[in-house]
């Protein structure tokens, strides 16, 4: 019997991350090459016509999985059926906009979105938010949708999580496939903590590996502390520097990963990976935010590793990057919106 499409939501269509997303979504990468897809693009007035020319590409690529495309500026037509919402359009930061002001204009972007998927999505809709501010727009969504069960809500850090398995496998020069248990934690910004201390690569400790090549524990530790976390953290802005744009590839590619394992499960040999979830008070994070944790899935959701040991330095700069989620879910809630 034909499978039911799955019916795929992007907001900011138009921009230049979708682009990037829609053709490997309706190619199969997102979901599997027996998932048919059906795509839902949202767009603001100004963003219509790329989304329009993109869904004609799309026509001529002439995917044997995508069953139909449509553009709209209507929330709630797009949010119709929705199984999974990828959102991904939201209001870049201006010259002279304080942070307020950027979460004030994202909440009106976030908030309707996630009414409208509280109304109108399919019951086991799964929802990301890519667009920046990402976890806080996420945590807007989320409390704008109360009766959609919070582990239904994300936010991106996977393209972090590649960024430091990137960093490892040339520092270490060994295949990003031998390495596992890398962990992002916290926020999607410069303040996050990308944490090597249960990541192994080829079956042994990482820490000892860059010890071994880069002439000691201080030297590895060094590395870590002075090369490592910054660049992973700062990545974005040094893809832009040399690229002359921003990293609309890798973050397209990072957000087709964390749907694939979110839907389709992740082997469990190949370890944890790392996606911002809705706190239930795991590691100290509180309740309700959403931050970034070691985690599994075996295809019905996310599971947040739980039970590791973070020594003090680590719990200190998970602490930093929570107290940075909580200063914005703050400024949201003194603005009204939540
Ligand atoms: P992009 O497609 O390049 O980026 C979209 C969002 O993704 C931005 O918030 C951006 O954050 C974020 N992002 C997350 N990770 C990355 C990364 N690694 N590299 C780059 N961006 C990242 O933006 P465009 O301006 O090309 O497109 C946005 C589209 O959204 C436009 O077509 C616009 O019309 C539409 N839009 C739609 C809305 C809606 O549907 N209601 C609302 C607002 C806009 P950052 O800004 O921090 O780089």
């Amino acid at each position: 019997m034909a499978q039911t499409p799955t019916t795929v939501t992007i907001t900011g269509a138009g921009g230049q991350i979708g682009y990037a997303l829609l053709f490997r979504i309706a190619a199969g990468d997102m979901l599997g090459p027996d998932r048919p897809v059906r795509l839902r693009l949202l767009e603001i007035p100004q963003g219509v016509r790329a989304a329009e020319g993109a869904a004609l590409e799309l026509q001529d690529a002439a995917f044997p999985l995508l069953r139909d495309v449509e553009v709209t500026e209507s929330a709630d037509v797009a949010f119709h059926g929705c199984n999974i919402a990828l959102l991904v359009g939201a209001r870049p930061r201006g010259p002279g906009m304080e942070r307020s002001d950027l979460l004030a204009a994202n909440a009106v972007i976030f908030g309707p979105q996630g009414a409208a998927i509280a109304g109108h999505a399919a019951a086991d809709v799964r929802v990301v938010a890519v667009g920046n501010p990402a976890n806080t727009n996420a945590l807007i969504a989320r409390a704008a949708a109360p009766d959609v069960p919070s582990h239904r809500f994300s936010a991106l850090t996977r393209l972090d999580h590649n960024r430091a398995l990137g960093q490892l496998s040339a520092a270490l020069d060994r295949s990003v496939d031998g390495i596992r248990n890398v962990t992002i934690w916290g926020n999607h910004s410069a303040t996050q903590f990308p944490d090597v201390a249960h990541a192994t690569v080829d079956g042994a400790p990482v820490f000892d590996a860059l010890a071994a090549r880069l002439g000691g524990p201080d030297a590895a530790a060094r590395w870590l502390d002075e090369t490592f976390i910054p660049r992973v953290a700062k990545r974005g802005a040094e893809i832009i520097a040399v690229r002359g744009s921003s990293s609309v590839a890798s973050a397209a590619n990072a957000t087709i990963d964390h749907v694939r394992d979110w839907v389709r499960g992740r082997p469990a040999d190949r370890g944890w990976t790392s996606a911002a979830l809705v706190s239930r008070g795991e590691y100290g994070v509180p309740e309700g935010l959403v931050s970034s944790f070691p985690v599994t899935s075996d295809g019905t959701g996310y599971r947040i590793v739980e039970g590791l040991d973070l020594d003090a330095r680590a719990a200190r700069l998970v602490e930093a990057s929570v107290a940075e989620l909580i200063a914005e879910r703050d400024a949201v809630r003194e603005l009204g919106i939540l």
